[in-house]
């Protein structure tokens, strides 16, 4: 305790060093408060955001400032160790079911308790917070009688109300969307052609991660180009209506092959370090497993929601098109122009409608049947 307070204390002039957070895309603001959080640390922050926000990389970068004998310095062998997350003191809990469980939390109260392994301190990152409701006023406890060489980092997708204690236990960190425009310059950055830059930007929804797979994913110019066929293969019928959401949804399920192979990947990986340290199985496996089916499960609704956006995109062209065109007055012109602010609204009630979870297939046939009566 008085060693880390004495190093707070002559360090206190001194902010981490920017490299620490180099590989974090966009969250500008939360690098700038955990940066200056590292220099006095309290003993909770909760960063609250969607998956694929550069998470990791936020708190790993936070951990080095954090752990680092001269606050951040990005060169030292702490730092590096932090940053590539095999630092002994910078520790991530796993959890052991499909929620935080109170066992879990108990385990991790002691793991709390415990001396930093090398330095003077230890970061303990809990992912899904917002998973946690019943394990809650375990967590609370030992949030409101930390240890004094112990920082929490606390990650939540969201705050449900029962959780709202812990919070106030916290600092709070909001990570916001990455705008599509910072995306795309960072794709770009990285060498993806500026147009396609753009439209995978689009389709990310300010996710880092989907970004990243997307712009190297071959399908994706050619899913993008079977929503924005839509309206013109949609022929009044109820067979082209149904063969649609069926290619449509088919094509949702092929946009999961990439990040399908990286969880293969992931689990190969795990497999070999496994063989190495003389395990049989690989520790943990089924909570691995859990966590790439939910990614997957998102993944496929991201899909959904991005192919409604470029459909919706479609609409709103040719209605730019209808609206400046010379008969936009004549009666058949405002009717033309009515129907296609028509089927962009339906388009958009179904993009509302994908947080309740619907039956995909009926709600895309139900669309495109909308959306036929809508003659172009
Ligand atoms: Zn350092």
């Amino acid at each position: 305790m008085s060693a880390a307070r004495a190093l707070d204390e002559r360090d206190a002039h001194l902010l981490p060093s920017p490299s620490l957070f180099a590989q974090v895309v966009g969250q500008r603001d939360a690098v700038s408060q955990l940066s200056a959080g590292a220099r006095r640390p309290v003993h909770a922050y909760l960063l609250v955001g969607p998956p694929g926000l550069s998470q990791n990389e936020l708190v790993r970068g936070f951990a080095a400032s954090l752990l680092c004998p001269t606050g951040g310095c990005g060169s030292c062998e702490v730092c590096r160790r932090a940053l590539a997350g095999t630092h002994p003191d910078l520790v991530e809990v796993t959890r052991t079911g499909a929620s935080i469980t109170v066992d879990d939390a108990r385990s991790l109260v002691r793991l709390a308790q415990r001396r930093p392994l090398e330095g003077h301190r230890q970061v303990i990152v809990v992912p899904d917070l917002h998973l946690a409701r019943l394990a809650a006023p375990v967590l609370l406890k030992t949030l409101e009688e930390p240890a004094s060489s112990t920082i929490f980092v606390l990650l939540a997708e969201s705050v449900p109300a029962d959780l709202a204690t812990i919070a106030s236990r916290s600092i709070r960190i909001e990570l916001r969307p990455v705008p599509a425009a910072e995306l795309a310059a960072w794709l770009e950055a990285l060498g993806v052609e500026r147009d396609r830059a753009v439209q995978v930007a689009e389709a990310a929804g300010g996710s880092v991660d989907r970004a990243r797979l997307l712009a190297e994913d071959e399908g994706f110019a050619a899913r993008r180009e079977l929503w924005r066929s839509v309206p013109t293969r949609l022929d009044g019928t109820g067979s082209s209506a149904a063969t649609l959401a069926s290619e449509l949804l088919a094509s949702c399920e092929d946009a999961c092959e990439p990040l399908r192979s990286h969880h293969r990947a992931e689990i190969e990986a795990l497999t070999t370090q496994a063989e190495a340290m003389g395990a049989r199985s690989v520790p943990g496996r089924k909570q691995v497993e859990d966590r790439q089916h939910r990614e997957e499960r998102r993944w496929r609704m991201d899909e959904l929601r991005a192919g409604l956006r470029v459909l919706a995109g479609a609409y709103r062209d040719r209605l730019a098109q209808a609206a400046s065109s010379p008969d936009a007055s004549s009666s058949h012109g405002q009717e033309r122009v009515g129907a296609l602010l028509g089927a962009i609204s339906s388009v958009e009630q179904v993009v509302g409608e994908l947080v309740r979870n619907p039956n995909e297939t009926l709600m895309l046939e139900a669309l495109m049947v909308r959306l036929s009566a809508v003659t172009l």
